[in-house]
């Protein structure tokens, strides 16, 4: 547990250096410390260590360990949110990194209308065009973005990505500058503010804050692997 205090600080320290070589100031980057697969005593010593955000991937997994916690922890969800699931998931999380779908967003909608609730939610692209890959590509985000910005239940703050999986966080690079770009040119073309981009993990988060991070998703790096 003392090695959770000494992570973060380390993270932060990294964080804050990335930020600078950026032209940013770390306050520009939220840390999400990727709590999935830990334990609630594990996020207890992070939050007792002043990290506020937490990102979890499993609904069933999140809504056992949030009650354990201070009601003042922040949690983010940042897996797949299956339809069966959202209903259960909608009041815990103050943002969804991972919309994958116009199908998604609108279900989302839907849901969060019945129960009175207004979502933040960031939408998921898969920069690097891969078959198996889960969320949008740039040009059915484009088609689709209209539509979802007129959606009255949810908030759209940005984008987020998870690239390949390289060992070199030097590969990571460029999809993290294709996603900036994307939402720049979003930006302009539907005149909406789309401040965050949710990119980088443990092994290229700094990579990602270079080029433009708001948000950084970083699990093994604070907690150690996972069980
Ligand atoms: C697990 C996970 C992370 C954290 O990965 P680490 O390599 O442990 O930092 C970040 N983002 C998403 C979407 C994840 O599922």
């Amino acid at each position: 547990m003392d090695d959770i205090g000494a992570n973060l600080i380390l993270v932060q320290a990294q964080i804050a250096a990335a930020a600078e070589r950026s032209g940013h100031v770390s306050a520009d980057v939220q840390l999400v410390a990727v709590s999935k697969k830990q334990s609630a005593e594990k996020v207890r010593a992070a939050f007792d260590a002043r990290q506020p955000i937490f990102g979890e991937s499993r609904v069933q997994e999140a809504r056992a360990k949030i009650p354990l916690l201070p009601s003042a922890v922040r949690w983010h969800f940042i897996g797949r949110l299956q339809k069966n699931k959202i209903r259960h998931a909608l009041p815990f999380f103050e943002l969804f990194h991972s919309v994958d779908s116009l199908a998604l967003a609108t279900e989302m909608n839907r849901i969060a209308g019945e129960e009175g609730l207004r979502l933040q939610i960031l939408l998921e692209v898969n920069v690097a065009g891969e078959g198996s890959k889960i969320g949008f590509s740039p040009d059915e985000l484009r088609a689709h973005l209209e539509t979802i910005l007129q959606l009255d239940r949810l908030t759209v703050l940005g984008l987020m990505t998870i690239p390949p999986l390289s060992q070199e966080p030097e590969q990571s690079r460029r999809h993290f500058a294709t996603l900036r770009g994307l939402r720049d040119s979003l930006a302009r073309d539907f005149s909406v503010a789309l401040p965050d981009l949710s990119m980088g993990m443990s092994h290229d988060f700094e990579v990602a804050i270079e080029e433009g991070a708001t948000l950084v998703r970083v699990g093994t790096a604070i907690f150690g692997s996972r069980s």
